[in-house]
C-alpha cells in the first residue's frame, strides 16, 4: 500500500528512537540534531513523503509514529487519507 508519512520536525527533542526503529525512512540531522525524513520534502518545518510500503514497511513507520515521545510523526494511508499512526 501507499503511506504517507508527516514529520513536525520543529518539536522534535532529538531522542533517535525514530531514527532507530525506522531508519530507512528517518535519520538524525547533521545540521540540527532534529530528526529529519530521508527523501522527504519540507513545507514551514513539516516533512512529508510518500512510499508504496510492504507490510514490514509500513510496521516499521507505525512504530516510529507510536513511540515517538512528543507525537510529532504521523502515518497515514495514502490512497484514502485514513490516519494509519499513532
Ligand atoms: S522519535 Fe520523535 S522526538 Fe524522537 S527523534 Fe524522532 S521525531 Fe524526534
Amino acid at each position: 500500500m501507499k503511506i504517507r508519512i508527516e514529520l513536525n520536525r520543529e518539536n522534535c527533542i532529538s531522542c533517535q528512537a525514530c531514527a532507530f526503529s525506522d531508519p530507512e525512512d528517518f535519520e538524525m540531522s547533521a545540521e540540527d540534531g532534529k530528526s529529519t525524513l530521508k527523501e522527504g520534502t519540507e513545507n514551514n518545518g513539516t516533512m512529508t513523503k510518500e512510499i508504496e510500503a510492504n507490510d514490514d514497511r509500513k510496521e516499521k513507520a507505525v512504530t516510529a509514529a507510536k513511540g515517538c515521545p512528543v507525537s510529532i510523526i504521523k502515518v497515514y494511508n495514502a490512497e484514502n487519507n485514513e490516519q494509519i499512526a499513532p
